[in-house]
């Protein structure tokens, strides 16, 4: 019987339940960082962070009426995260592959200076390999391998080189061909410049259609992890070791307590799992996140809504390395993947307090409405449709996700609000923007101002359609005028904005929701932070 995603969570859960560590909900996916900027949460981590600096213990007030006794120093969960901007945007990918979303959930464990190196790696091998049953012969893991030319920090780990060597030959494996080094930019955690950091390894699985049987099979799908990204081996978990303090002076000082911190995508695990109906197919298997019950039910609404329907073409990148979908089914594909993937980011989003707006992270959540719409057209949707895919999506997530069913009337209300104020002007934009991309050899900065001031068009969008053309866009020029656009607002004051309606947000995190502003026709929203 092939699982489903829910037993997926509850099997990564129940696994480290027995591994005696406390369950701990999700946090909030907006996150205050310790600059002060409010941006999303990108990570597991995020909300260890005091812990692993040692500012705070993981006590009974940080996940208030989960724990009952003591102090943990074990904690899993499923944390919801988005990545759509800052160190982690992956936005541009979103439709383009089948694993990257803006919000995803993040499986993870940690250890608050208790279990190390030894048992993280043994779990994760026993959770994937014994539990889940994935081939050994498809793990991969990479551990770091410091370019001392280069100045990197530390050593080699070869501690973790070491365990998943024994890991490998219990099996029969080379672990010369399963370890692959890895860099210092994927095999290297730091926070920031300065404080708690370490090694990590990274687990990665091999898709590769058909038999792997031989050695050289598999030193090929090894010397894709050596060569970077490759679809066909994705990385699917990261065990990271706090074991290092990164000194002002630049020095690297080993911790006095040292923890783990792993993060597994959800979608990832489950497409694998799914895809191959448990690891018996490998040969026809579809491996996509889309390909999954986590999707399965936003895209029957969508079928249902658009009559159109969902197909699992990909499109591949043409010779500029650009992935551009080029047929009509792959355009439908495309969209269905986008729109899916940003209702979720939206919905979640919403959920927790944080609402579309003019700037900051509620400007990359308008952006990424807008591209839904935009992608909506591909749909042929002219009305507001977005909105009432919320239904669904809190159906099926809110069992894991309550909050999605209490603000579910909040969160299609503000959505249909955003679709309705975006259809009016992109339509006439997209005309606009057709006649201009037919006439000239690349989009100016002032036009894409144009697009922006008068038809609500934020710069990604604009280079989305330019880039559907082969396109450039000048986004100097247009910044140039955004800056002198803001200097002008800045002069003026406040003085003629003016508040119509309230809208009240329970969450500690929220930015201010201060309506629409009556006296534009683009029903722009202010906002006071
Ligand atoms: P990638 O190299 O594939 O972009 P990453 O190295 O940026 O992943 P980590 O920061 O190590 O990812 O996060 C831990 C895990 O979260 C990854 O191993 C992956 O399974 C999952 N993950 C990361 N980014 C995304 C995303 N945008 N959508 C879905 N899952 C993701
Ligand atoms: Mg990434
Ligand atoms: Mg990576
Ligand atoms: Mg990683």
């Amino acid at each position: 019987k092939i699982p489903t995603a829910a037993e997926i969570r509850a099997t990564f859960l129940d696994f480290f339940k027995e591994k005696q560590h406390t369950i701990v909900p999700s946090d909030n996916v907006g996150y205050t960082s310790r600059d002060g900027a409010r941006i999303f949460t990108n990570a597991g981590m995020n909300q260890f962070v005091p812990i692993f600096l040692g500012e705070r213990q993981a006590d009974v007030d940080t996940w208030p009426g989960v724990l009952s006794k003591g102090l943990p120093t074990r904690a899993a969960d499923t944390q919801k995260c988005i990545r759509a901007g800052g160190k982690h945007n992956d936005l541009e990918d979103v439709g383009l592959d089948t694993y990257h979303h803006t919000f995803f959930e993040m499986l993870g464990n940690w250890s608050f200076g208790d279990y190390f190196k030894k048992e993280a790696i043994s779990w994760s091998w026993e959770l994937i390999v014994e539990r889940f049953k994935f081939p050994p012969s498809r793990v991969f893991a990479t551990i770091y391998q410091p370019n001392k030319e280069k100045g990197d920090p530390a050593d080699r780990d070869q501690e973790s080189w070491e365990l998943w060597a024994e890991k490998f030959r219990s099996v029969g494996l080379d672990p010369e061909i399963h370890i692959v080094n890895g860099n210092k930019k994927d095999n290297f955690w730091m926070m920031a410049d300065t404080g708690p950091c370490g090694p990590c390894t990274e687990i990665h699985i091999d898709l590769t259609p058909g038999p792997i049987n031989l050695d050289e099979d598999r030193q090929r799908a090894g010397a894709k992890l050596v060569n970077g990204s490759d679809a066909s081996c994705i990385e699917i978990w990261n065990n990271v070791f706090i074991q290092y303090n990164a000194n002002p002076d630049g020095t690297f000082t080993p911790l006095p307590a040292q923890h783990v911190d792993t993060g597994m995508g959800f979608e990832r695990l489950t497409s694998i799992i799914q895809g191959t109906k448990n690891f018996t197919d490998f040969e026809t298997a579809k491996i996509s996140n889309y390909d999954t019950d986590v999707f399965e039910p936003i895209f029957n609404e969508l079928t249902k809504l658009s009559g159109k329907h969902y197909l699992s073409t990909l499109p591949i990148a043409n010779e500029q390395g650009h992935v551009i979908p080029v047929t009509d089914q792959e355009k439908i594909d495309v969209a269905f993947r986008v729109i899916a993937d940003h209702l979720r980011t939206l919905s979640f989003s919403i959920a927790d307090g944080i609402q579309p707006g003019n700037s900051d992270r509620n400007y990359t959540l308008r952006r990424i409405l807008r591209r839904a719409v935009k992608y909506g057209r591909t749909l042929e949707f002219k009305e507001p449709f977005f909105y009432k895919l919320v239904d669904v999506l809190a159906q099926h997530m809110g069992d894991v996700f309550p909050e999605l069913r209490v603000k579910k009337d909040q969160i299609k209300s503000v959505l249909k609000l955003e679709e309705e104020a975006f259809n009016r002007t992109l339509d006439r934009g997209i005309a606009l923007f057709e006649s201009e991309a037919s006439s000239r050899p690349s989009i100016s900065g002032d036009f894409a101002f144009q697009l922006y001031d008068t038809f609500g068009f934020p710069l990604d969008l604009t280079e989305l359609l330019a880039r559907e053309r082969g396109l450039t866009v000048d986004t100097i020029g247009f910044e140039k005028l955004m800056e002198e656009q803001k200097q002008r607002a800045r002069e003026a004051g406040q003085k003629n904005k003016k508040v119509v309606s309230m809208t009240e947000i329970e969450t500690k995190d929220a930015t201010q929701f201060l309506g629409y502003d009556e006296l534009s026709t683009e029903a722009k929203v202010l906002e006071v932070v």
